[in-house]
């Protein structure tokens, strides 16, 4: 790590109320108090008057804060400098700032860097933080808040620290046969390691909740040609877009929207239509849509209420991820839409996109499904690849423990497994080891 002191705007640019810059290093006091005259009681705000020191101009007028070592969020020293939002503001204070001795621009991440760096955070909090700025529905809010508030570290570290204890066992068992361990210790490790592999197996097994929650989920929409699949996807866009406009996909004719739906981010891919064809380019279209569909966490079927002749094409799509929608009720007269119920376990959901009826009833359906498809929140998630692969590897470390044979190749496989899980949180290192070891058994004193 290097010792500059480093500054950087934490507001977007742009005209705002309010800009915030934040300076962090052993200059931050020096270059807070060369802009606002002096140095504000720590943790306490100052309104102060910001000059250039250099002619003594002055910027704006706002807030000043200051953070000693190590109570900071980098645990160096903090200053914070509160000012209007405008480019002009923000330019002056720049530039008066890289007039300052030792103080340099921050590189993105670098303020959550250093706080990882001086242990304020572990890295699946710094994730947390990444992701909560990212957050845009209120379930990816929740995760990247418990997150980022260690809940997922914490799990971490507590099986690192019981694999700990337990690699300890095994190397004093190495390294001082003599000593006379109890006999039962090597059953009991291997007891005990055994439940640790198994709680991080159950947790491995959470359908990729977490990062779902992240990438949002995939609900794939389906149907014959003209039963409506188009208009719903546009309907459904309009009363809940919240994150972004409709994006093209990779191919013509799967479009994606991303949406939050019932608080929950998912994608809606527009298929193209479901029949058989003997157009090449159609084909091709309808087997990228059969491929979206099996790799979809939800299918929304849409049929035309009023065409029950389209029923033959649909049925092998309809299972228990498939949620069936007879459209066009407003054209549909009553016995004609009767066929629909017969379409999978669950009820269709009637609804015309034309006249709106039946949308609530479909949105809170979805809801539902979705929700469940989340799962409930209680346990914290994996939310990223990194974190799952560790996991497995620490898994795949138990798995040949008992097989290892020979002590130091049994210690091998738990140095692995504890690497592992350490690698997630970024607390890696032999210290904590020596601790447990010194701490535990007081050999050789
Ligand atoms: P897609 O091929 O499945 O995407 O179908 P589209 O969304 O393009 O719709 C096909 C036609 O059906 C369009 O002319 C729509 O205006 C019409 N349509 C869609 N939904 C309804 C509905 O609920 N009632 C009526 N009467 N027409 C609809």
């Amino acid at each position: 790590m290097d010792d500059a002191t480093i500054y950087a705007f934490a507001t977007a640019p742009g005209r705002a109320g309010v800009a915030l810059l934040r300076l962090s290093g052993p200059h931050a006091a020096a270059a807070l108090r060369a802009l606002a005259g002096r140095l504000p009681t720590p943790r306490r705000a100052l309104v102060t008057r910001f000059s250039d020191p250099r002619n003594g101009e002055l910027i704006d007028r706002g807030i000043a804060l200051y953070f000693p070592a190590p109570h900071s969020l980098t645990g160096e020293d903090v200053a914070e400098i509160h000012v209007h939002g405008g480019r002009a503001v923000a330019a002056a204070l720049l530039e008066a700032l890289a007039a300052q001795p030792g103080l340099r621009l921050a590189e993105p991440g670098e303020f959550s860097r250093r706080a990882f760096l001086n242990g304020k955070l572990d890295l699946t909090e710094a994730e947390g933080i990444a992701d909560l700025v990212a957050a845009e529905t209120a379930a990816q809010r929740r995760q990247a808040l418990r997150q980022m508030a260690g809940e997922a570290g914490r799990l971490y570290e507590g099986w690192r620290a019981r694999l700990l204890r337990a690699q300890a066992r095994v190397e004093a068992e190495i390294d001082f046969p003599d000593e006379g361990l109890p006999a039962d210790l090597a059953a009991a490790v291997a007891t005990q390691l055994s439940e640790i592999k198994g709680e991080i197996t159950t947790f491995l097994a959470d359908n990729h909740r977490g990062e779902r929650l992240r990438d949002g989920l995939a609900i794939a929409v389906l149907g014959p040609p003209n039963a409506g699949k188009s208009s719903l996807v546009n309907a459904l866009a309009r009363r809940d877009v919240a994150i972004t406009a409709a994006t093209a996909g990779t191919t013509r004719d799967v479009i994606e929207v991303a949406l939050d739906l019932a608080g929950f981010p998912v994608t809606l891919a527009d298929t193209a239509g479901l029949r058989d064809s003997s157009d090449a380019i159609e084909e091709e279209g309808v087997r990228r849509a059969r491929a979206r569909a099996a790799s979809a966490d939800l299918k929304l079927v849409v049929v035309d209420a009023t065409k029950p002749e389209e029923k033959n094409s649909l049925m092998a799509m309809i299972d228990s991820d498939a949620v069936v929608v007879a459209n066009k009720m407003d054209l549909a007269p009553r016995d004609d839409a009767a066929w629909t119920d017969a379409l999978g376990a669950a009820p269709a959901v009637k609804i015309s996109v034309t006249t709106g009826t039946g949308m609530t009833t479909l949105e809170a359906r979805l809801g539902t499904e979705i929700a469940r498809r989340f799962g409930g929140e209680s346990a914290p998630l994996i939310t990223r690849a990194r974190h799952r692969q560790a996991l497995e590897v620490a898994c795949a470390a138990l798995g040949r423990y008992p097989r290892a044979g020979a002590a130091e190749l049994a210690a091998e496989e738990l140095r692995q497994a504890v690497r592992a899980l350490g690698r997630i949180t970024g607390r890696v290192g032999v210290e904590d080891l020596l601790d447990v070891v010194f701490r535990e058994f007081c050999i050789g004193k």
